[in-house]
């Protein structure tokens, strides 16, 4: 059975008084998951009522190699990008941007590509596994902004952009989701290619099979053993490129704090541990601190 809002609500109060006790006075770093994101829209495929990633993810072997792996992940990116882009940052990124601006916690570190933090008013955020706002060119290295990438996508595509606006099973579709477009609407797409070299582009984030930039990790490292504290939203950690980092902060003696929807593998490494949404438990930990 869900527990009812009310539940969910005195929970979150309850869990923000714990963690205020154990973070108040300390400095904190950050670390974000899917699921602070779920508010908004942008589904977690680790969340409760899911038990496994998005059913087909292109691997980057796959991306790399095969030009009809990358026609049927831009169209699949392309059908889904206005709904993806239209997100809004929820009450969890708004109270984690008030937080940083406040000097209470330091800028977020996130798994998330969807750069909600940003748009919340984050600054300096690190992206582990890099943004889908960005576009990058697997031959020259040039960088595009994505909207610019779907602008010439719409533009080689038109019956597919219509049946992105009136049919029924494009619209289920998303560009980081599990849905895949039927073949009837998938026949003849056409990429986008490198505006400086014709070459192959990919979306700037880390793909099945890739890792995490060495310097975007050494970052995240340098910001978790600098701080005193390490406060964990929105993530099961069942990734090792979040785990990796409440691992440290538990080996240097941290004080570890997560927020978040059902169980995790950081948790034998959190002091508090608070199973309720995030937008409610980080309005009540902004009124805290
Ligand atoms: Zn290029």
């Amino acid at each position: 059975m869900q527990p009812s809002d009310a539940a969910l609500a005195a929970r979150a109060h309850a869990g923000a008084d714990a963690l205020a006790l154990a973070l108040r006075g300390r400095t904190i770093a950050v670390l974000t998951g899917a699921g602070i994101s779920t508010e908004s829209g942008i589904p977690d495929y680790r969340g409760p009522g899911t038990t496994a990633r998005a059913r087909n993810p292109i691997r980057f072997a796959e991306y790399a190699a095969s030009e009809s792996g990358r026609a049927r992940y831009w169209a699949r990116a392309m059908v889904g990008w206005p709904r993806f882009c239209a997100a809004e940052p929820n009450a969890g990124h708004h109270a984690l941007a008030q937080l940083q601006r406040r000097g209470c916690t330091g800028a977020p570190i996130t798994q998330n590509v969807d750069a909600l933090h940003q748009a919340a008013g984050s600054t300096d955020v690190i992206e582990l596994h890099g943004t889908l706002h960005r576009v990058r060119c697997l031959d020259c290295g040039a960088l595009e902004s994505r909207h610019d990438v779907q602008a010439r996508l719409v533009a080689h595509n038109p019956a597919l952009e219509h049946a992105r606006r009136f049919d029924p099973e494009a619209r289920e579709v998303r560009p980081d989701g599990d849905v895949e477009l039927p073949a009837r609407l998938l026949a003849d797409f056409v990429v986008a290619a490198c505006l400086r070299c014709g070459g192959t582009l990919k979306p700037d984030v880390v793909f099945f099979g890739e890792s995490v930039p060495a310097e975007v990790v050494a970052d995240a490292y340098a910001r978790v053993e600098a701080a005193e504290a390490l406060l964990v939203v929105g993530s099961s950690l069942a990734v090792f490129s979040g785990y990796r980092f409440v691992r440290r902060a538990h080996e240097l003696g941290r004080t570890v704090a997560i927020v978040n929807l059902g169980p995790g593998r950081g948790d034998a490494y959190a002091s508090v541990r608070v199973d309720a949404p995030a937008g409610a438990v980080l309005t009540a930990l902004a009124e805290r601190l």
